[in-house]
């Protein structure tokens, strides 16, 4: 059985995550989607709130799971039995830095391999950071996320703004 994780920060989950998810759900028997504890500097999303809202948008996939982790990714996939890790690549500034994080994981971990999977193209923009920005200044955002995302981001920077 293939098991595979794939680690993010999340903050938000954008339709270009989810469009990695389903594709990653369909190769593989099971998907552990994992958000990364203490990744962002200032997250939108406590990690409880990331969580929630990818369990949400992936209620429909029954072979996905979605959790969170603290420490070193190849620790976690390890103690999950998972083999692969899964990443998006959207263009070559990605490259460099998923090269690097994939040779340093096989080397701490030989066993655990990491495949990549290409953005599709109407995503190769995207990030959450961008969603981020543009909702900041009150940008139309239902294009990158889904409209429950869009709620819980337009509810956050309303918190934000009152503060
Ligand atoms: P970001 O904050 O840049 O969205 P994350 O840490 O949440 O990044 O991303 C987790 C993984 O998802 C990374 O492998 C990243 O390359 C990938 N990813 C992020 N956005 C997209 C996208 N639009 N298309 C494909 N992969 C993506």
């Amino acid at each position: 059985m293939t098991r595979a994780i794939y680690p993010g920060s999340f903050d938000p989950v954008t339709r270009g995550h989810l469009d990695i998810i389903e594709r990653a759900g369909r190769t593989m028997e099971h998907l552990t989607v994992a958000v990364l504890v203490n990744s962002v500097k200032n997250p939108l999303f406590t990690v409880e709130e990331r969580v929630e809202l990818l369990r949400r948008e992936t209620a429909h996939l029954p072979n996905v799971e979605v959790t969170s982790f603290n420490g070193l990714l190849v620790d976690f996939a390890r103690e999950s039995g998972a083999k692969v890790i899964i990443r998006g690549l959207r263009a070559v500034t990605d490259f460099e830095y998923e090269l690097q994080m994939a040779q340093t994981n096989r080397k701490i971990a030989p066993e655990v391999d990491t495949l990549f999977l290409t953005t599709s193209l109407e995503y190769a923009y995207l990030s959450s950071s961008i969603v981020k920005e543009v909702a900041l200044y009150d940008g139309d955002i239902s294009a990158f996320v889904t409209p429950e995302v869009e709620h819980a981001v337009k509810e956050k920077m309303k918190q934000k703004q009152n503060r």
